[in-house]
Formats: C-alpha cells, structure tokens, sequence
C-alpha cells in the first residue's frame, strides 16, 4: 500500500504534489537524469524470462488429487506419533501440496540478506530482526536476487495474483485502483482446478469490492476492525492476521484437498510503530530502526503461525514461501516509502521456498514474481497453464541449475504515477521511464549496486541495453486502462 487513494478527477499531473503524506518525494529524480551510460554486455546468457512459457508439466490433476488424498491418510498417521513438528516441516511429500504464502509488506530485501556488496539490514544482523525467517531461510532455497512485479502494493499483488506485468491485466487505472472480472487470476485457476483457496489481508484497500484482487478466492478475509484509512497503516495487525490464518487452516476444507493461502502481513509498512521487546538496533536510527522493530513484531507472529502449522498433520506435505510485495525506500534516491519508481531499493525483495524434499541452497541469479504464480500452480499439482508469461522454478527448487534470466518490472502509469518500467539483465539495470520509454537509466549494479551513478551516454554498454530493452519491449501485451486514461493513451 503506498498511501492514498487520489481518486481525483484531474490528479493526472502524475499526482505526486497531492501526496503530501505518501511517498514523500524529497528531492526530484529527474535531477538524476543525466545519465551516462554503458556496460555491457552483461552477456549472460539472456534466457527472455517473460517470454518463457514452460511446456508441459505436472502431474494430471485427478491422478494428483488422489495422491494428495492418499497422503492425507498417511499423515494424519504419522502425526500421532510424531515427536516434533518442527522435524516435519518441509522434508517430505510427493505429489500435490498445500502451499501456504506469506507476503510482509513494504520488506527490503536487504532486511534478510546483503544486497551485492551492500550489508543487511542497515549494517545490522538481520537474525536479530527476524530469527523466524532466519531460521527458515535455513531450511529453505533463498533467491538472493528476487524481483517484485512493481513498486507499490497495488500493482505488485495484482502481477502475482495475475500472474502478469500490472499493465497486462485489466484495470480501471487509479493509483489503488480496481483489477476487472476479465483478469484470469491465480485464485481462479486453482480453484477451477479444484484446490481451496484463501486469502487473509490487513489492510482496507483489499476489503471485498475494492481491489478486484479476490477473484477465486473460496475463502477471503480481512482483519476486523481495520481504521478506514486510505493515505497510510496506522495499524498494528500481525497478531489479528495470524489469529486470522489459524481460523482459516482449521476450516474443515483444509483437510479435504490440497490448498493454497496467500497472507499479507502489513506492519513494516509506514506508519513504523514502536513495539515493546523489540532489540535495539546497534547502527540504524530513526524511521530505519522503527522499521526493524515492525519487522521483529512480524517475525513474532510468524513464529506462531508456523508454530501451528508444524503441529497440524498436512505440515509434511505444504510448501511455505515468503515474500514482499516490494520493497521500501529511506531516502535512496531522494525517495521515501514505496512506490511511483523502480530503483532497487523499492523492488528487490525477500524470496524464499521451503518445499517438501528440496535441498536447501542460495540461488544468485536474478527471479521475478513473474514465475510466482507458475510455480504455485506447479507445486500443486495444477498442469501448467500456457497463456502465463511466467516458468515454474520447480525443477530449480528441486535442485536444477539456476541459468541466468532477464527480468522485468513494470509500473503503469496511473492516476497518480508516472510510467515507468525495467529490464534487469545480469549486472545491467536498464530503467526506461515515460509512457513511450522516453528517458532511459542505466547502471551495472556489479560496481553501483546503489544506482547512484547512471552509466554515461558514452559509454557503449548503455546503447546496447537500451537496444535490447527497445527490441524485447514489444513482448509486452499492456492494455489501457478502462477508467483513468494516462494522457498519452486519449
Ligand atoms: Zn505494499
């Protein structure tokens, strides 16, 4: 969520003078715009990611729903004499599992691991800020380099539950604006499939009605007692959001089929509140210290809830996957909070799968949420739907080698925002901005992880990304928005 909602009529001027308290822009990037550039190649092999469609795989789904069925017998078996729940996560299963995935709003990823070069956590130990995910990270094969679809909760949830870039899926066109019946969401295709579907949010923008995000949902809820507050989350949520997914994991549902349960904890996101108990950091001060505190009262309510989920006796057979819907910014680029921009700061997030029979690892090549949605339906066994951009990284998360891929992230233009969209490929960042790519950054991120220093127009690696970017840019199917009509498409 980035603050507001300016359903204004006439807020087209990019919107950014009404936010007064969102997404304070303190100082112009356009300042930054006297880019240079270069690099190169990054020559890797530039598998297109978005292109990708994966053929086949995964099991038929009848074949696959009895295997589930078989293995529910099996575990409520085992789980009488199961001596500990936390020896069961995530180390055995075959066929379809349940996925449980849980998303914390506003996470860096620096808040888990070093960015490149760049430390964790603003120079703090981040297994003091998040023993819980920590610990899993552990267990689990870590995407050191995962990208969010966009930079700002309405567009990031909507490519994951799409399955798309934001500019692809139907859409009315504001800033928080409303995804439309047409978008064949994630939810929908499990659900046709015959998986149990829930969603668990805390935040009012996903109230029923409001975001369109609920397509397929079975099961859809919000946290009682939400503040009606479109311009920031003055709430503290995460216990109520965990109480909330233990009711829905209970629900008799759960132990008939496989399902999947998407859960948004909100508290990292501004307002950054003050928690009792939480560890003083030893170099962050300020908002950047708050903000570590909202995170250790995050990873509090994810110790319960997975606390729970080892004790019920699907936990050997459920895949968990943590992630951000983008990251945050603390004044890198002038910026503040989230959203109307692309830098890496704003969309590198946290990515981690801990799945039934695979090796724990890091993997350090570049993934996007584009993949998401494939490797969800994958993991439960729904067969691979070829009209998504996405692959399923199943095979990698079982061991396959992890090939270098381009990745893209996308920002529509909306009501309140400019366009803007990037092709990251390897070290090389290509950041185009304008609803016709008019200006173009480029950076390699191997030497400026913190985008600093745009590459200069001389520099021949610069007109060969923006090449590249001109001649990939083509794959995109956006479609206008229905309502709020950016200037260039009246
Ligand atoms: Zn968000």
């Amino acid at each position: 969520m980035v603050s507001i909602r300016s359903r204004v009529a006439g807020s087209r001027a990019l919107g950014l003078a009404v936010f007064s308290c969102a997404a304070t822009v303190i100082a112009s990037c356009a300042n930054r715009t006297r880019h240079n550039d270069s690099v190169a190649a990054n020559a890797s092999n530039n598998v297109e990611a978005s292109s990708a469609i994966r053929a086949g795989s995964v099991a038929e789904d009848a074949a696959s729903r009895a295997a589930h069925e078989d293995a529910t017998a099996t575990d409520v078996d085992a789980s009488q004499t199961a001596d500990s729940g936390a020896s069961s996560l995530g180390l055995r299963g075959t066929g379809p599992l349940n996925v449980l995935y849980l998303t914390i709003d506003s996470l860096r990823s620096d808040a888990l691991h070093p960015r490149g070069a760049l430390p964790a956590a603003f120079g703090e130990d981040p297994a003091r800020f998040a023993p819980t995910l920590a610990a899993l990270a552990r267990r689990a094969v870590v995407y050191t380099r995962a990208y969010a679809l966009s930079s700002y909760t309405s567009m990031s949830v909507g490519g994951m539950y799409g399955g798309r870039y934001p500019g692809e899926l139907p859409r009315d066109g504001y800033f928080f604006g409303e995804y439309r019946p047409s978008a064949l969401m994630l939810a929908e295709r499990l659900s046709n499939a015959g998986v149990h579907t829930m969603g668990a949010h805390a935040h009012f923008y996903f109230r029923r009605g409001s975001s369109g995000l609920e397509q397929g949902f079975a099961r859809w809820e919000i946290v009682p007692g939400l503040v009606r507050n479109n311009t920031t989350d003055v709430e503290v949520t995460s216990d109520r959001l965990e109480a909330l997914c233990e009711r829905l994991l209970s629900e008799p549902a759960v132990r008939d089929r496989p399902w999947f349960l998407h859960a948004h904890f909100m508290d990292p996101h501004d307002q950054y509140r003050p928690h009792r108990g939480s560890p003083p950091p030893v170099v962050a001060r300020g908002s950047r210290a708050l903000y570590l505190g909202e995170l250790w009262f995050t990873d509090q309510h994810l110790a319960r809830l997975l606390s729970f989920v080892e004790r019920q006796p699907w936990a050997s057979r459920t895949a968990i996957i943590i992630s951000a819907d983008h990251g945050e910014a603390f004044g890198e680029h002038g910026h503040f909070r989230h959203g109307f921009y692309l830098w890496e700061e704003l969309v590198r997030v946290p990515w981690m799968f801990v799945v039934p029979g695979a090796t724990p690892r890091v993997i350090d090549v570049a993934r996007s949420h584009i993949d998401l949605a494939p490797t969800i339906l994958d993991l439960l066994g729904v067969p691979a739907q070829r009209d998504l951009p996405g692959i399923s990284l199943r095979d990698e998360l079982m061991g396959a080698p992890a090939n270098p891929r381009v990745v893209w992230v996308d920002l529509p233009q909306t009501s309140d925002n400019d366009r803007w969209r990037a092709r990251i490929d390897g070290d090389l960042s290509t950041i185009a901005r304008g609803p016709n790519d008019g200006t173009f950054y480029v950076y390699d991120l191997r030497t400026d992880p913190e985008q600093r220093s745009p590459l200069a127009r001389t520099d021949p690696r610069r007109a060969a990304a923006i090449e590249q970017y001109r001649q990939e840019r083509g794959r995109f199917r956006d479609v206008p928005p229905d309502q709020w009509r950016p200037t260039a498409a009246r």
